[in-house]
């Protein structure tokens, strides 16, 4: 299985779960199968090493990655994630699910991502600007606006982006916004890409909905993951008469079969830090999540959570991958088994890069668009995209992931073959 020395992936690690959706989709990809190697190796892989003085005057060293996946289609696109169990590995299917994802949706880049192995809430606010600095920095000979362009993942901010584009900025001796997008606003910021992500999972979840026949009213929706995709994907289903029955998150479980009030489930996580304590749900295990009765699953937090024993014990009609790799390939077989339905993270995630792509082209233009044009054309891009992901997933009788999976490698080994091989 192992198809490069620097890595050593499993069945259902991060870089083995793509390698074996690529397999998947191999037959679908007719005479451009001749390419599909290209897509099980990244194109170019920098490890860091960031070393910053802690407020207490030692010297801390972290590890840093910035993989680009596929510049294929344009420059580079995709986030940069804080958290301590960041591997290469991981980064690389990261970055590769952000190569499918830009295609998947059509927009104009290839796919990157990067990661530094650190847990943000032991360092201060002074140490993370360093090390967000300092790393910024080290990449800075691979990133730019045409080159590959950042943006905030888990644990990761409008603030973080901020430093990055400040450092990048002073180090090339220019403004330049188009570096990073996710920005605060008055950095060239685009409206509404804070809840770009969970926006799209909302809009994409409605859309399998109606062709699934589940009607949105009332529909029963557990969430794992309550941050910045979770929450907001959350507050529009309800706000579109769905019952939030269970969210988990780092803190806990919380359960309620007549649905939560997400005003004051969201007021109590500004407060609390997380959804433990509070009063408008009863409190479960973790584990027992995966048992609650729901008509929509959405996994919102990490990689590797719906394994072949979870699938199994799921009570769902629908699994929305809010986040990037939710599934193994071991529980998607078993979901397939049962008819379970999984909308695959990258159509059901894309929302966030299509309105990084929107801030970016504002930033070129200099020209800024109101929330309702953004909004709009987000939707449209969404729906469209979907579309023609269910039509490949009907047509062929193949899952969403394969379908979706087949759309995008197909653009990519097509531009892949009209660029030719350099020299
Ligand atoms: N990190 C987000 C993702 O996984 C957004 C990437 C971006 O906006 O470039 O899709």
């Amino acid at each position: 299985m192992p198809n490069l020395s620097f890595v050593s992936p499993t069945r259902n690690s991060p870089w083995g779960t793509y390698l074996s959706q690529i397999d998947a989709v191999e037959p679908y990809l007719g005479k451009l199968a001749r390419w599909v190697e290209t897509l099980r190796r990244p194109k170019r892989a920098l490890i860091v090493d960031i070393p910053i003085e802690m407020d207490n005057g030692t010297i801390a060293h972290f590890e840093g990655y910035r993989v680009q996946h596929s510049l294929t289609r344009g420059p580079g696109k995709g986030g940069v994630r804080y958290h301590p169990d960041v591997t290469l590995e991981e980064v690389m299917a990261l970055s590769a699910w952000m190569t499918v994802k830009n295609a998947a949706v059509n927009l104009p880049y290839g796919g990157a991502k990067g990661g530094i192995r650190l847990d943000p809430k032991t360092l201060s606010m002074k140490e993370l600007e360093k090390v967000t600095r300092r790393y910024t920095s080290e990449i800075g000979i691979i990133i730019g606006p045409q080159q590959d362009i950042p943006a905030p993942d888990v644990n990761t901010n409008g603030q973080i982006m901020a430093w990055m584009m400040d450092t990048y900025s002073m180090n090339v001796g220019a403004t330049a916004t188009g570096v990073v997008t996710g920005k605060p606003i008055p950095l060239g910021g685009s409206l509404g890409r804070v809840a770009a992500t969970g926006r799209g999972v909302f809009v994409v979840g409605r859309e399998a909905m109606r062709r699934l026949n589940v009607p949105m009213e009332g529909a029963r929706i557990a969430v794992q993951g309550f941050g910045n995709v979770g929450s907001v994907a959350a507050k529009m289903f309800a706000a579109n008469g769905a019952k939030i029955v269970a969210v988990q998150d780092h803190s806990g479980t919380i359960v309620n079969d007549k649905g939560m009030d997400m005003a004051d489930l969201l007021a109590h996580v500004a407060q609390a830090g997380g959804v433990a304590g509070f009063k408008g749900a009863d409190h479960a295990s973790n584990e027992s999540f995966w048992d609650v009765k729901s008509d929509v699953l959405i996994p919102a937090a990490l990689e590797g959570q719906i394994t072949a024993e979870r699938a199994q014990r799921l009570q769902t009609r629908l699994v929305l991958e809010g986040a990037n790799g939710p599934t193994t390939p071991d529980g998607d077989a078993v979901l397939a088994d049962r008819g379970i339905v999984v909308v695959p993270d990258v159509i059901a995630n894309a929302g966030g890069v299509t309105v990084s792509y929107f801030e970016w082209v504002q930033d070129f233009s200099s020209f800024f668009w109101t929330e309702d044009e953004i909004n709009v054309r987000l939707d449209q891009i969404l729906i469209g995209a979907f579309k023609g992901i269910w039509e490949t997933h009907e047509k062929h009788r193949i899952s969403l992931r394969t379908a979706a999976f087949t759309v995008a490698c197909t653009r990519v080994l097509e531009a892949r073959e009209e660029r030719g091989l350099y020299p």
